[in-house]
């Protein structure tokens, strides 16, 4: 299997140098060059396999050439050693939460199986790595912990500062070691344009740097499985029974991982694409405009608080199209095939708030502003087209643990969500970090200082 940058002007790679790699050379993310598929009869059979089977047999189809299956199996077993519940909450309409991972988001789903497939050719090759992340709060603690105490991987994390909370915070700044933790003052997206600067700088380049952010194709293949589980523990797989999923949306990677498992066959009836007050997925997707949203809004959905998904160069890309990392777009998609896909609903944050509150009177489900974006557009959908089936299977994501936004939570259940044992303890561990500013020059001294 190869793969291909999105912007189609540098040369295909390999599975493993596109992992290590993160963003290809001429600025684009890579793709492999064609989408592996699962007969119905292979996908009817993963009713009977485990979570960590069936993300074997996913992965096997994208990288099975340049890794023994032995390594695989054991890199999938050990990456996934956690429940995935699947809440009913009425008639065939169900949660997924994507929350039971070591940092209580789904965000484990696909850091620790990357972690453990990096350091897995590294040991091969006695190589290093400097990995950069940017983070809107879960990503860094994810990418942390899976790589935390490796000797051939240094993390460096940039998080603005304001909009984490103290847990998610917390998560990332008491682990030390080879995690390194940047503050900045500005936003989710200016923590990116650095790391995306860095990683295009010539004079870096002894630095070996990578990108664990969902840039990389090492995020993308895990976050494929968990919607093949989805459907082979809800639908009756022998008459090959569609499927909605909703998936609350910020920088599209999760989406990303869900059209990939419908191109790959699952039978996906639409994907609801929820983001919070940043609309222009969703503005594009009804217009055939796009226009990125600079500087993002700040919503109580935070981890989506992006106003340019760095994958959605990725999306336009599998219906044909060409957008560069700066959104530009050189080649349009077919929009009529992506909406016939797609379903895409913006939702403020009045609307979040009152679906947390009512999911929770109604029905007793607890979610956090994330979920409940997820969820408050499956009902703008269902309530959009007429004709639904009550008997419709629905699945909409919840993508972490409402204990790690338990201000927001409080404030409108006056409850405090109980803490999982990932989560607990961390009030009385030492922090470590440090404070950056937004110049590129004093980012750029720091990797030298430190790692050069
Ligand atoms: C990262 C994150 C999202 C958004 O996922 P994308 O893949 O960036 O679209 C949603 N919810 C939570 C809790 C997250 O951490």
């Amino acid at each position: 299997m190869l793969y291909l940058s999105t912007n189609r002007k540098s040369d295909p790679v390999s599975f493993s140098e596109a992992l290590l790699r993160g963003q290809a050379p001429d600025r684009g993310l890579y793709m492999p060059v064609t989408i592996p598929e699962f007969s119905r009869a292979t996908m009817a059979d993963f009713v009977n396999l485990s979570y960590d089977e069936i993300a074997f047999r996913v992965a096997t189809l994208y990288m099975e050439d340049e890794l023994p299956a032995q390594e695989l199996r054991r890199i999938t077993r050990e990456s996934y050693d956690f429940n995935i519940p699947l809440e009913r909450v009425t008639d065939r309409k169900y949660i997924m939460r994507l929350d039971q991972g070591p940092t209580a988001s789904f965000k484990d789903f696909a850091a620790r199986m990357m972690g453990r497939l990096m350091q897995y050719y590294l040991d091969q090759s006695n190589g290093r790595l400097l990995i950069l992340t940017a983070t809107s709060g879960d990503t860094g603690s994810a990418v942390a912990n899976a790589f935390y105490g490796l000797d051939n991987i240094q993390v460096v994390v940039l998080f603005p500062r304001s909009e984490v909370t103290e847990r998610q915070r917390r998560q990332m700044t008491t682990l030390g070691k080879n995690v390194h933790i940047l503050a900045l003052d500005s936003k989710f997206d200016d923590c990116q344009t650095l790391v995306k600067k860095a990683f295009a700088d010539q004079e870096l380049v002894h630095l070996k740097l990578s990108s664990a952010n969902s840039i990389n194709i090492g995020r993308l293949i895990p976050q494929i499985v968990y919607y093949f589980y989805a459907w082979s523990r809800l639908a009756r797989t022998d008459v090959h029974e569609n499927i909605i999923f909703s998936v609350p949306s910020g920088n599209f990677g999760d989406m990303m991982g869900g059209v990939l498992a419908l191109k790959m066959g699952l039978p996906v009836k639409k994907f609801v694409i929820a983001t919070n007050e940043n609309d222009e997925f969703p503005m594009y997707l009804n217009s055939g405009i796009y226009r990125k949203i600079e500087p993002s809004r700040n919503c109580i959905s935070s981890a989506m608080n992006v106003g340019h998904p760095s994958n959605l160069a990725r999306l336009v890309s599998l219906y044909g199209g060409l957008m560069d990392e700066q959104g530009k777009i050189t080649v349009e998609a077919d929009m009529e095939a992506m909406r016939k896909d797609l379903f895409s609903v913006s939702i403020d944050d009045t609307k979040t708030r009152e679906t947390i509150q009512k999911s929770y009177r109604e029905n007793g489900v607890l979610l956090e502003p994330h979920g409940a974006v997820g969820w408050a557009g499956l009902h703008e959908y269902l309530d959009h087209v007429p004709g639904i089936s009550k008997d419709q299977l629905c699945v909409s994501i919840e993508t972490a643990h409402p204990a790690k936004f338990p201000g927001e939570i409080q404030k409108l259940l006056e409850l405090e969500p109980a803490v999982p044992p990932s989560l607990e303890g961390l009030d009385h561990k030492t922090e470590f970090y440090s404070n950056l500013g937004l110049d590129y020059r004093e980012f750029k001294a720091y990797l030298l200082d430190q790692f050069g």
